[in-house]
């Protein structure tokens, strides 16, 4: 299991845990999703560990954080594990019967607000949780990580349009963009190119970053303007799906296959870590 980390952990403390956790836990249960997973660990590693407002779980004020490519759950399991919201032993029942976490998340797990996994529902739930907490003049903020592929998805577009026409500010669609999706490369599925000026022309605020330079990604984040009655924000996250294990990298197969035993001693080492 995952070492200890100092109290206080750099980013790319964070993003290596992050890592090394989804690695160890992928290869003990024998399930796949890990370049998925690779793909969001520096951008939960800038959320979690620079950006949300989150230090109690149960505090009607926190940030909300949904997860809506839902099969990357391993990777904000190991986040939400780093900021003390699940243990060290509900980590380690990852896949086990019986547990709370399985390879999509359920809302039983502390700092999961929304069950998910079926593609194309999280924006309309984060527009929705944004617009309650205008309502209840709550400063608190929705952040929303979603693949490129749910970008095929009509009801994706519908929360697009239905946020910025209330203009809810306090909205942030970060969007993995790593061009892959289950089964082929988005170009080939069904192609979503220039997403930044899509989400421009629908009236979003749209800012551009890479996704793996987590320093970037919280400057950015933290220069947001919240004003009630601005637009809402759209981050476009460009990533490598399987970022940091070469074998992995931009590679289809890994969005389902389990490692075997060579392989996750290899990808240990690749992103630094001794097995
Ligand atoms: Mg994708």
């Amino acid at each position: 299991m995952s070492g200890a980390l100092p109290s206080r952990p750099t980013a790319s403390e964070f993003a290596l845990a992050i890592r090394r956790t989804v690695l160890e836990l992928s290869r003990r249960a024998n399930v796949g999703h890990i370049g998925s997973c690779l793909s969001v660990a520096d951008i939960l590693a800038a959320f979690y560990g620079g950006v949300l407002r989150i230090e109690d779980p149960d505090a009607e004020e926190r940030d909300r954080f949904l997860l809506s490519k839902g099969h990357a759950a391993l990777a904000l399991y190991a986040a939400l594990h780093l900021r003390g919201w699940v243990t060290e032993e509900q980590l380690d029942s990852f896949g086990r019967n019986g547990t709370a976490l399985g390879v999509h998340p359920e809302h039983v797990v502390p700092g999961i607000d929304f069950c998910s996994g079926s593609l194309g529902h999280g924006l309309s739930v984060g527009a929705g949780s944004a617009l309650a907490a205008r309502m209840q003049s709550s400063g608190r903020r929705v952040f929303v990580l979603m693949s490129d592929a749910e970008l095929n998805e009509g009801s994706t577009w519908e929360a697009v349009m239905f946020a910025a026409h209330q203009r809810i500010s306090n909205l942030v669609a970060i969007v993995d963009w790593n061009r892959q999706q289950a089964l082929g490369y988005t170009k080939d599925v069904l192609d979503v190119d220039q997403p930044a000026e899509r989400w421009k022309a629908f009236g979003w605020d749209v800012v551009e970053v890479d996704g793996h330079d987590i320093e970037e990604m919280v400057r950015c984040a933290r220069s947001l303007d919240f004003s009630p009655g601005g637009r809402p924000h759209a981050l476009i996250a460009r990533t490598t799906f399987g970022k940091g294990v070469s074998f992995m990298e931009s590679q289809i197969k890994w969005h389902y296959w389990p490692m075997s035993e060579t392989e996750f001693s290899q990808a240990m080492t690749e992103v630094g870590v001794r097995p």
